[in-house]
């Protein structure tokens, strides 16, 4: 077996560090601890910067407040936003009310949709 799989390595001073004698499990929550605070941190930053960058407007389908953010950068359309920086057409109750009738939508429902025609 290679020295690392062994346990924790050893100076050989005899003194096992403060770091090596905290549970596995015990890091492991810690890490997970973190790991949530950095994600709530940065979906308050992405809700910041979806307010300055975003249009607010009503979704005409279901009510629900969003934010219109173009994409000048890469499709040059605008899209609608939650608050929480999801795209509201993938939650919008109504979603199918605003897709287009065109080859271009054909592609995005795989063709599902097509029994309605
Ligand atoms: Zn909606």
């Amino acid at each position: 077996m290679p020295p690392e799989l062994l346990g924790p390595a050893h100076d050989g001073s005899g003194v096992v560090s403060d770091a090596d004698q905290v549970p596995l499990i015990e890091r492991l929550g810690n890490d997970l601890a973190a790991m949530r605070q950095e994600l709530e941190a940065q979906k308050k930053i992405l809700a910041n910067l979806l307010k300055q960058v975003g249009m607010p407007a009503q979704c005409r389908g279901c009510r629900a407040a969003i934010l219109w953010v173009h994409h000048a950068a890469t499709t040059g359309t605008s899209a609608p936003y939650n608050l929480d920086g999801t795209n509201h057409f993938g939650t919008c109750p109504n979603a199918a009310r605003f897709r287009r009738r065109t080859n271009a939508a054909d592609t995005t429902t795989g063709g599902r949709e097509r029994s309605d025609r």
